[in-house]
């Protein structure tokens, strides 16, 4: 690891002055934000991250780390810790597929440690990213290629790649938030402002070094989860190598509302498969207006998988994905709320 200057900023507004050097996609940007730390300092040992300066985020105490639910929606904090969250009974009764998106994440250390904030802004699990001496990757060396597509990419995505980059988003929590339409609080040098979390991450394009559409030094500080009939028959379901502490392979954040029989709203965020969060609305287009049967999930499963690709070992992921979004929707339908939900 490499030495850097280490700030403690006492609020936010102070953390935005300190952090006006923070870059993405640039490794040795002036000044990474530190959250949980618990990607960052990973990759700053791995030097993929080589800071100059790291802006500790102390301001854990409200509103910023909040939880709050109420008739119009869910505020959360992005200084909130993943198992607070997770186990908060007014997200787990309202919002279980954040609450699970969040459970089954990591490990419980990770969970204690790591916040929302940093959850939705980690990298790629990408081994050829994570490792430096692997010359070919576009996200870590603009420009030299992807070393991917033709090595070792049984976890890659298979949604949202070109040439440029295959990796995977790996995170739980985003999955759920882009299903639900979420929206997210940001604060920087020029103020606040409020973004759909659906243009929070960028698509690969000839730019795979820039991940977000954050502004240079803009922190996040909260997520705003509208509410819907939809949200309490919802879930997260999470395929992976190993039952626990380990990354989607596949995963899908469904959310229903159905009356009599009949769809009347459906969310269907995809995990573990796409280059970046991944909603699919083609799939939602397909259940709203008809009852939810295997056939009618499996021809969403099928829309939503429409454009993937594989590139060797990873062609086994459009089965599994779309096994994976059917089996949710098939569990979602079956769920028994208490009175007034649908
Ligand atoms: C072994 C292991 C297994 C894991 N498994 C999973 C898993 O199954 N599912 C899953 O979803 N995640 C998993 N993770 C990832 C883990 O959840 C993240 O490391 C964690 O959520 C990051 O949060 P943090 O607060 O520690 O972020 P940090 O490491 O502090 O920050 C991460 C990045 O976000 C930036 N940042 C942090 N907060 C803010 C903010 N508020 N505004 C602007 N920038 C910010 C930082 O500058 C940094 O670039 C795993 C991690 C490990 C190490």
């Amino acid at each position: 690891m490499r030495s850097f200057v280490f700030e403690r900023a006492a609020d936010l507004p102070q953390a935005v002055k300190l952090g006006a050097g923070t870059r993405q996609g640039q490794t040795d940007a002036p000044a990474q934000f530190l959250a949980g730390g618990t990607t960052l300092i990973d990759l700053m040992k791995l030097e993929v991250l080589t800071p100059q300066r790291v802006v500790h985020l102390q301001s854990p105490g409200a509103p910023w780390s909040a939880i709050e639910v109420s008739p119009n929606g869910a505020r959360l904090g992005a200084f909130a810790k993943m198992s607070t969250v997770a186990d908060d009974a007014r997200v787990l009764a309202q919002y279980p597929v954040i609450a699970q998106s969040l459970q089954l994440a990591a490990s419980a250390q990770i969970r204690n440690m790591a916040t929302l904030g940093g959850n939705v802004l980690q990298r790629t699990r990408c081994p050829y990213y994570r490792d430096p001496s692997w010359s070919a990757c576009n996200k870590r060396v603009p420009g030299s290629g992807c070393a991917a597509i033709h090595g070792f990419n049984r976890n890659h995505a298979i949604l949202g790649v070109d040439e440029n980059c295959i990796s995977q988003y790996p995170g739980d929590f985003a999955i759920a938030l882009i299903a639900l339409d979420a929206r997210v609080e940001l604060m920087g040098a020029e103020g606040t402002r409020l973004i759909p979390f659906a243009s929070l991450h960028t698509g690969v394009q000839s730019q795979p070094h820039i991940e977000t559409t954050l502004k240079p030094g803009e922190i996040i500080i909260a997520f705003h989860v509208p509410a819907g009939a939809w949200t309490r028959r919802s879930l997260y379901l999470k395929v992976r190598d190993r039952a626990s502490y380990e990354f989607a392979i596949a995963s899908a954040a469904v959310a229903l509302s159905i009356e009599g029989e009949e769809v009347r709203e459906a969310r269907i965020g995809l995990g573990g498969m796409a280059y970046r969060p991944w909603r699919s609305q083609e799939a939602e287009n397909i259940l709203i207006g008809n009852p939810l049967t295997e056939s009618s999930a499996a021809a969403a499963a099928a829309a939503a998988l429409k454009s993937a690709i594989g590139h060797g070992h990873n062609d086994y992921k459009p089965e599994l994905a779309r096994r994976t979004i059917v089996r949710a929707l098939l569990e979602a339908k079956a769920l028994q709320l208490s009175s007034g939900a649908s």
